[in-house]
């Protein structure tokens, strides 16, 4: 009888356990995607993510195809689903990669029960995240809620369970159950194609991941540590799409790390596998607290008076704040679907503190138009520029987006790029277009108000605002 797996966020060969194990049953394999109801699975999928996905999809069956495989897509809940292909099929065991969000748990659990009862092999495996989130536990048995207590007992838990590689080649079934077509999913933006640009930068699929990788760590991980807050500079891995769609595991990443530290720099390495277990507290912290996408952490936040203000927040979604580091960073959103880590935290600060927009708007903005949206680093990351997280950064540490950009992106080589109404303005001007003298408008060309804003909202006063509205909750 032939094993099904079923694939979810975990569309690659390597390091993939339950593909792996189902290889070496020596029996058929037939690999599966399901197209889960809106509401299932890890929520709504993203727009952005939805290109990431299809172009995904297609290079994983291509990868498949080289190994006497393939990719069978089916639309529906999975229970009806499974069972469908299993008569179909003859297959009596299905194997799958465990996800961590509570929606995905909420099907696979009783799901496993279901089939179980049936008489059918269910195995899940890990592979998703580098430890389980149920082995890590503070002394007395709780769990963390701080990440740097957190980082010491992953440090102190030894190597996370090393890869295994990908098969060679798996057994085809006598015959293959009907496919749907992947071009009928439509998940590629309609007219007007606005991830044209996303190419630019991204290749999705796990070959592209691979090679990702490699560069990294050969020409970028040695000034990681250094440069990794520079939005202009490429210092970043760029690894987190692959990650969020499982085109690449942490466990391959962290292991292909292994020894580094002699030749990039202690300090480098370091900080990079600590960027590695912000994402795994993220699952960590989601784990334990299903509710980390839609409430408050702190629940002195239930009482904040959020601003309703349609008009702000698209100002915001558009990178028409006036803020030129928050816009550039607003509109690398639209053009890549990515935004650098430190420009994320501000444009997050200043939505949340400048705007007193609800952070749970942003949430759902981001997991709209980010190629990585990821159910666990977006909440737990909201969650902590908010201050209303766990071990967040408290309420009255506000960003000034000026500093903050003229710190980070002292030429404005960033702002320049994304935002090309700016990329004459003076280096002195670039964060604080509204001081400079009028000659210095002209000569870059911009005319306040008309070709760039003027600041939707005056930070000082914003800041104050924020203050008082925050004592207004305790
Ligand atoms: P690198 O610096 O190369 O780091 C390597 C990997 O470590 C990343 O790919 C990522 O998986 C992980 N990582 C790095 N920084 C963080 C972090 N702060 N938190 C969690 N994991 C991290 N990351 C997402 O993957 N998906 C999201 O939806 C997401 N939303 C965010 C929302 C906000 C408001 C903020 C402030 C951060 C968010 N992040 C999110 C975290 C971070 O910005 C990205 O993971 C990072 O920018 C990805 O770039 P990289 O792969 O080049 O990172």
């Amino acid at each position: 009888h032939p094993v099904i797996v079923w694939l979810r966020k975990d569309l690659r060969l390597d390091d993939n356990a339950a593909l792996a194990a189902a290889a070496a049953s020596g029996a058929a394999v037939i690999p599966v995607y399901i197209r889960e109801p809106e509401s299932a699975g890890t929520g709504p999928l993203g727009e952005a993510q939805a290109w990431w996905l299809h172009h995904s999809l297609e290079s994983f069956s291509k990868s498949l195809e080289q190994l006497g495989s393939r990719l069978v897509l089916a639309s529906g809940e999975a229970l009806s689903t499974l069972e469908r292909l299993m008569t179909e099929t003859g297959a009596q065991t299905v194997y799958w990669n465990r996800r961590y969000d509570p929606q995905g748990i909420a099907i696979d659990s009783p799901l496993k029960q279901e089939l179980r009862a049936r008489g059918i092999v269910v195995q899940s495996f890990a592979g998703q995240l580098l430890h389980e989130p149920s082995k890590l536990m503070t002394g007395g048995g709780t769990p963390f809620r701080v990440y740097t207590p957190f980082w010491r007992a992953f440090d102190g838990a030894g190597d996370p369970p090393s890869p295994v590689d990908a098969p060679s080649r798996l057994a085809a079934p006598a015959a293959w159950p009907a496919s749907e077509y992947l071009a009928e999913w439509k998940l590629l933006p309609q007219e007007p194609n606005w991830a044209a640009t996303f190419p630019e930068i991204f290749t999705p699929g796990e070959t592209e991941a691979q090679r990702r990788l490699r560069s990294f760590l050969e020409d970028k991980l040695g000034r990681y540590d250094t440069r990794r807050d520079f939005p202009a500079d490429d210092a970043t891995s760029l690894l987190s799409p692959h990650l969020a769609m499982g085109e690449i595991s942490p466990a391959r990443i962290w292991h292909a790390t292994k020894g580094l530290g002699e030749t990039t720099g202690h300090d480098n390495l370091i900080r990079f596998r600590k960027e590695l277990v912000w994402r795994e507290f993220s699952y960590y912290l989601l784990f334990h607290f299903p509710d980390l996408a839609t409430r408050n952490w702190n629940p002195r936040f239930d009482a904040f008076e959020w601003r309703f203000d349609a008009g702000l927040f698209k100002a915001w979604t558009k990178g028409l704040t006036g803020y030129p580091i928050v816009d550039a960073g607003m509109r690398q959103l639209w053009r890549h679907g990515i935004m650098h880590n430190r420009v994320r935290m501000i444009v997050a600060s200043f939505l949340v503190k400048d705007l007193l927009i609800d952070w749970r708007q942003g949430e759902r903005w981001f997991r709209d138009t980010l190629v990585d949206a990821d159910p666990a680093s977006n909440a737990a990351s909201w969650q902590w520029v908010a201050g209303s997280g766990a071990d967040a950064s408290p309420w009255f540490r506000i960003f000034n987006p000026v500093l903050q950009g003229e710190k980070f992106d002292p030429q404005g080589d960033y702002v320049r790029r994304f935002v090309p109404e700016l990329a004459e303005l003076d280096a002195k001007y670039i964060h604080r277009p509204f001081e400079a003298p009028l000659p210095a408008l002209l000569r870059a060309g911009i005319r306040l108000g008309e070709t760039y804003p003027k600041p939707l909202v005056d930070h000082g006063a914003a800041r104050q605002q924020a203050l008082s509205a925050y004592e207004a909750t305790g």
